[in-house]
């Protein structure tokens, strides 16, 4: 995914970011089945782009074609 970070002004790929810890989802699904389950739902779902550069995380996506045409 291509994004434009209005924080730092950069533009290419964007940075997969999950929210929360992949230890604490090992450790809470070795300890207790449930809570485990829920925080791998939750980490799913918390899924987001940010910016390589400056880690911000309300970027806004751009296609390859349009950076290109920037430059
Ligand atoms: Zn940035």
């Amino acid at each position: 995914m291509y994004m434009n970070c209005p924080n730092c002004g950069y533009e290419g790929k964007a940075k997969r970011m999950i929210k929360g810890s992949f230890l604490l989802e090992i450790v809470l699904w070795l300890l207790f089945i449930i809570p485990g389950l829920i925080y791998s739902i939750w980490r799913s779902t918390s899924r987001y782009y940010a910016c390589p550069k400056c880690k911000y995380q309300f970027v806004v996506k751009v296609k390859k074609k349009e950076i290109a045409q920037k430059k």
